[in-house]
């Protein structure tokens, strides 16, 4: 036990620096939105200020944007509405996604936002809507000590070598496949 102490103090004492991170939540298990909206509630708690984009197909009220939006500190944006995925219209659905993308840049720009949320930016990735690149360019210019939480499912492997901190969740067991729809408070 006191060589394992001496472990773990020696690497608490090695971890010394401050910096603002990128987080990705990915995996099939479910817990990768609530995750990011429960550090967006740490770092409200903390006075921080921050950003949520969510790449999501269309609107469906969420508690978190109801209960957080009410907050001052918070900027919310929901920027999949008008996604045509089911469409097969590239073109369209590419620049949907560049415009929303747009968006999320500029809180990627803005120092006053301690936090921003991408929610489900995976996807539009996966399918080339955005290129990853330009995404990668955009993450590593932000201000230094703002920190970002990527979620969805099958994220690249680029976005995964650029993170600092990844974490897959993996689905064991969901209610859902029991029949059981979508629970208020648990699910959205
Ligand atoms: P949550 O928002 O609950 O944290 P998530 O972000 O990990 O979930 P998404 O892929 O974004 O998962 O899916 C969001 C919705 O789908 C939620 O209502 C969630 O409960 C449900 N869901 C998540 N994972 C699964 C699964 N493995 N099977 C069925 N439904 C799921
Ligand atoms: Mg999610």
């Amino acid at each position: 036990m006191q060589r394992k102490k001496a472990v773990i103090d020696t690497a608490i004492a090695r971890a010394d620096r401050d910096q603002g991170l990128l987080l990705v939540l990915t995996g099939s298990g479910k817990g990768k939105s609530t995750s990011a909206f429960g550090m967006m509630a740490r770092s409200l708690g903390h006075g921080m200020k921050v950003g949520v984009a969510q790449f999501i197909k269309g609107r469906s009220d969420t508690g978190e944007e109801g209960f957080f939006r009410r907050d001052p500190n918070v900027t919310w944006h929901v920027l999949g509405e008008g996604f045509t995925w089911e469409t097969q219209n590239l073109a369209r659905d590419s620049e949907t996604v560049q415009r929303g993308w747009a968006v999320a840049r500029e809180m990627l720009r803005d120092p006053s936002l301690g936090l921003v949320v991408l929610d489900e930016i995976t996807y539009p990735l996966k399918y080339g809507w955005l290129d990853i690149a330009s995404v990668l360019d955009d993450l590593a210019g932000r201000p230094p000590m703002q920190h970002v939480v990527i979620t969805g499912r099958a994220a690249p492997d680029a976005l995964i070598e650029a993170a600092d901190t990844v974490t897959e969740l993996r689905d064991v067991k969901h209610a859902f496949r029991a029949g059981i729809r979508a629970q208020q408070g648990v699910d959205l």
